[in-house]
């Protein structure tokens, strides 16, 4: 099998895996660098994000602000060390952005503008326009390119991690166009593979966010960590799913009912501010998770509005005129004409929840390292834990590149003093790795379609662990997921080539979400409590008593996951209640 030997190997060319690969060569410019990832670095939903990125920057803000909206919004689910320290490093990052040519929009007077957020309580959101991953992913990938020492390998699928000896030694992975299997054998691995939100059927994420690289650690022993907590970004498109930004509300768009009532006031989030640019008042600007539930509320109460694409509320712009939409929000009336045929600037445009982001992942620590040695996670695909039960928007672009400069950090200080790897014991364990896909090519008596399996998960998961849940549809989506992970092992190839076989991916791909799906609805059912994004019904109150802990899912095979806790580090802000009637100034 083909060897490629290096000194760091990291799965995932996002923003995480970029920034990444940056701090490893500035810190050691003789390392030797695999940098792997499924497409195209550009292709990388990081690329999607469109509102922008947080970090304290105007004279009436402190990180004592970040770090209380960030706690408060995650609703103290967070380790509130690795908060401080992410909200210390985030604007040295953005500035360091800056530096490598990031656009950045600017004041009248040349500084760098912010935009109000919600769940933040002072703006504090770097963007530009409303296109702020693509920006930031170029500005990245960009700077990679000028490291010879970087080598890429795009449009690779990797497969499993090679554990030897207690420590992660490397990874398999596949040439997309010749079938290849290699063998990457690295001294330390970054996983940088992003969330895992196609699990749901409605979801703004791209098709590649199939959480291969949390289903990657999580067989190699890594827990799982807080993988019930789900965001749903209260405004997608009801066709599509695609996102219309948060900076929509940021910039002072406004939710109406059915009755044309801003609905938020009834929900904790008053009193009704005047309209006006930017909002300036919590409203429309209160958390995700609290602001998606709230559509909940008004679905049972029959105040939403029936369209073609279901029932929505309306998200109204008109009032920012024309002139301020074309330099703020420029793609959002673009995604509106497009996928809607509606023109913010002239009518409401329906939306809904959708799933938009996995607060759980790979359990990490404030170094981004994860308990076995020699592996590192960054991004979505890892619970750090910064996000807590719920992220604030516009934190996850800066965690990509706090936490992915840790990871290198990291991984160039553990591979220190290592003894030289026995190339012998890696090749037998890439060889299982190989019999693994090749045993899918042989199969001849698998029964299931991929497909069939994909949309059962889908309806489950939107079914039964969507924005709120209950014990019987927990279990049920427990059963469901136990049983299609069964009826997998009987899923047939179609396509049995070795040239893209687009077949052969998505099967892959639906085995790692079946086993990120299985972890949190288990997770999900044994959390008797609500908090955050994770409410349900029977258990309608936030229980620190018992559940003031991490839940840590653990890889079984087919069984289902073992559930340990871990407390959750608290430094300095003991839970409280949130609060989202303020001000915002
Ligand atoms: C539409 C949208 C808008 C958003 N807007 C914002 C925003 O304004 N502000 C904000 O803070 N956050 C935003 N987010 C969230 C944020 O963009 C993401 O959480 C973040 O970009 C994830 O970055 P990442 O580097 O972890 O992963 P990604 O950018 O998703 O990259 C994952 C990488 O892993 C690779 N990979 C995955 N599996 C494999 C495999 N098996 N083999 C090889 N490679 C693999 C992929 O090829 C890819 O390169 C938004 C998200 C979406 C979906």
């Amino acid at each position: 099998m083909e060897l490629v030997e290096v000194d760091v190997a990291i799965v995932g060319a996002g923003g995480a895996g970029l920034r990444a690969a940056i701090a490893l060569v500035e810190k050691d410019p003789t390392l030797r660098i695999a940098l792997i990832s499924k497409v195209y670095p550009m292709r990388s939903h990081t690329c999607a994000a469109e509102g922008g990125a947080a970090g304290v920057v105007k004279p009436d803000d402190s990180f004592d602000l970040h770090f209380d909206d960030t706690v408060g919004g995650g609703d103290w689910l967070s380790d509130q060390d690795c908060v401080e320290y992410f909200v210390h490093e985030a604007p040295k990052e953005l500035m360091q952005l800056e530096h490598w040519g990031c656009p950045w929009n600017r004041e009248a007077d040349g500084s760098v503008a912010v935009r109000p957020f919600g769940g933040m309580k002072k703006q504090r959101t770097w963007f530009a326009a409303d296109k702020s991953g693509f920006h930031i992913l170029h500005t990245l990938f960009q700077t990679t390119l000028q490291f010879p020492t970087i080598t890429r390998f795009d449009e690779y699928y990797a497969l499993d991690l090679l554990v030897e000896d207690g420590r992660c030694q490397g990874l398999t992975a596949m040439e997309m166009r010749s079938g290849m299997i290699k063998q990457f054998h690295a001294k330390s691995v970054i996983i940088a593979g992003g969330g895992a939100g196609r699990m749901f059927p409605f979801s703004t994420n791209g098709a590649i966010k199939t959480g291969d690289g949390m289903a990657m650690a999580y067989r190699a022993g890594v827990p799982l960590k807080d993988m019930e907590f789900v965001q749903y970004h209260p405004t997608g498109l009801p066709n599509t799913g695609s996102l219309l930004t948060e900076a929509c509300r940021g910039e002072g768009g406004v939710l109406l009912n059915k009755n044309g009532r801003r609905y938020l006031q009834d929900y904790g989030m008053g009193p009704e501010t005047p309209l006006g640019k930017p909002q300036l008042k919590t409203m429309e600007l209160g958390p995700r998770d609290r602001v998606s539930q709230a559509y909940w509320h008004e679905l049972q109460k029959g105040n939403t509005v029936t369209t073609p694409w279901g029932e929505c509320v309306m998200l109204d712009m008109r009032h920012l005129g024309e002139k301020y939409i074309d330099e703020r929000l420029p793609l959002v009336r673009e995604l509106g004409i497009a996928y809607l045929g509606v023109d913010i600037v002239k009518d409401a445009i329906p939306i809904r929840p959708v799933v938009h982001y996995m607060m759980g992942g790979i359990s990490t620590n404030t170094k981004a390292a994860t308990p076995l040695p020699g592996l590192f996670a960054a991004g979505e695909c890892a619970c750090v834990s910064l996000n807590g039960a719920n992220r604030l928007g516009s934190n996850s672009l800066v965690e990509l590149l706090v936490f992915g400069k840790s990871a290198a950090l990291s991984a160039i200080e553990h591979i220190k003093g290592l003894p030289a790897p026995n190339r012998a014991a890696l090749e037998v364990k890439a060889k299982e790795s190989q019999a693994r896909v090749r045993e899918l090519f042989s199969r001849t008596d698998g029964n299931e379609s991929m497909s069939g399996l994909r949309k059962e998960m889908m309806d489950t998961m939107e079914k039964n662990a969507g924005l709120y849940r209950e014990e019987n549809g927990l279990r049920e989506a427990v059963a469901k997921i136990a049983e299609l992970r069964q009826r997998y092992q009987k899923v047939m190839l179609h396509d049995k080539s070795n040239v893209f076989n687009t077949d052969l991916f998505q099967v892959l791909e639906l085995g790692s979400m079946l086993d990120c799906a299985e972890a949190l609805t288990v997770s999900a059912l044994a959390r008797k409590e609500s908090r955050g994004a994770h409410q349900r019904l029977d258990y309608v109150q936030r229980d620190d008593q018992n559940f003031l802990r991490h839940s840590m899912a653990y890889y079984q095979g087919l069984d289902a996951p073992r559930i340990d806790y871990l407390d959750v580090v608290i430094t300095k802000s003991p839970p409280g209640v949130r609060d989202y009637s303020g001000d915002h100034k």
